[in-house]
C-alpha cells in the first residue's frame, strides 16, 4: 500500500527526516510512537503530500505520490489532526458532507446520507444538525474521524488524535478508533497511547531525531519498553 525508501526531509539546515525506510501493507494498524520533535507529524505529513521532500521516494500502490494529483490523493488519504479543524459556522452533517460535494461532486442528498452514515459509525448520528460548539471535545474528534472516513480513504493518518483531549474524554474516541482498526481500513497513528498501540496495532514503529529506531509487533516492543521515553 505505501513504500517509503530512504526519505530525507529538511526545513532549511534543519534535518527532520534522515533516511526513513518503511513498507506498509493494506489493512495494517501501524502505530508511530517517539518523542517530540522526533519527525513523526512530518513523516504523515509527507505521506499526505502536503510536504515536498529532499531525497527518497513515497509510493503509494507503487506509484510515486508526487504523480498523483492533489485531488487524487486527498481522496485516497484521510488525514486527522490533533485539532478537528470543523468549521464552527457548518453544522456536523454539513461539514461532512462539504469534502463529498466539492470534491466527489456529489448532490447534496448522496453526501447527507453517507454524512449520517459515517456519524452512524463514530456514534453520533443525533448530533448530526448540530454546530461543533454544541459537541464535547471527544464528541468534535469523533466527527473529525467520520469527516475522514466519509471520502472512503485507502489510508487514514491520525497525527495524536487524542492529545488535544482533556483525560476524560479520550476513551471514547480511542474506542471508536479501535472499532476502525477492526473495519480493515489502513491506518497509521501517531500516538503516545500504549493501550490504543497494544489494542489496535499490527506493528510498532519507534521514530527519534528522524530515524525508525524499532519496527515490530506490539507483543515484542512493549516487553522492551523501558528502553525508550515513549512520549
Ligand atoms: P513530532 O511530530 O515528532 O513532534 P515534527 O515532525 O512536528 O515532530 O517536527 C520535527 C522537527 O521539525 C522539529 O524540530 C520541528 O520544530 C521541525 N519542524 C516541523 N515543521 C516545521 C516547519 N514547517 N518549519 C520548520 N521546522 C519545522
Ligand atoms: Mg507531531
Amino acid at each position: 500500500m505505501i513504500e517509503i525508501k530512504n526519505l530525507e526531509k529538511s526545513f532549511g539546515n534543519l534535518e527532520v527526516l534522515k533516511g526513513v525506510n518503511l513498507k506498509v501493507v493494506k489493512g495494517e494498524v501501524l502505530v508511530i510512537m517517539g518523542p517530540s520533535g522526533s519527525g513523526k507529524s512530518t513523516l504523515l505529513r509527507c505521506i499526505a503530500g502536503l510536504e515536498e521532500y529532499q531525497k527518497g521516494i513515497i509510493a503509494l500502490e507503487e506509484k510515486n505520490i508526487y504523480d498523483y494529483s492533489r485531488k487524487t490523493l486527498v481522496q485516497k488519504i484521510g488525514f486527522v489532526f490533533q485539532q478537528h479543524n470543523l468549521f464552527p459556522h457548518l453544522k456536523i452533517i454539513d461539514n461532512i458532507s462539504l469534502g463529498l460535494i466539492r470534491t466527489k461532486k456529489m448532490k447534496k442528498d448522496e453526501a447527507y446520507e453517507i454524512a449520517l452514515n459515517v456519524l452512524e459509525k463514530v456514534h453520533l448520528k443525533d448530533k448530526a444538525y448540530n454546530f461543533p460548539s454544541q459537541l464535547s471535545g471527544g464528541q468534535q474528534q469523533r466527527a473529525g474521524i467520520a469527516r475522514a472516513l466519509a471520502m472512503d480513504p485507502e489510508i487514514i493518518l491520525f497525527d495524536e488524535p487524542t492529545s488535544s483531549l482533556d483525560p476524560s474524554l479520550v476513551y471514547e474516541v480511542k474506542e471508536t478508533m479501535v472499532e476502525l482498526s477492526n473495519s480493515g481500513k489502513t491506518m497509521l497513528v501517531v500516538t503516545h497511547e500504549v493501550d490504543f498501540a497494544k489494542k489496535a496495532g499490527d506493528r510498532i514503529i519507534f521514530m527519534k531525531d528522524g530515524k525508525i529506531l524499532e519496527n515490530m509487533d506490539p507483543d515484542t516492543f512493549f516487553k522492551t519498553e523501558l528502553k525508550y521515553e515513549i512520549a
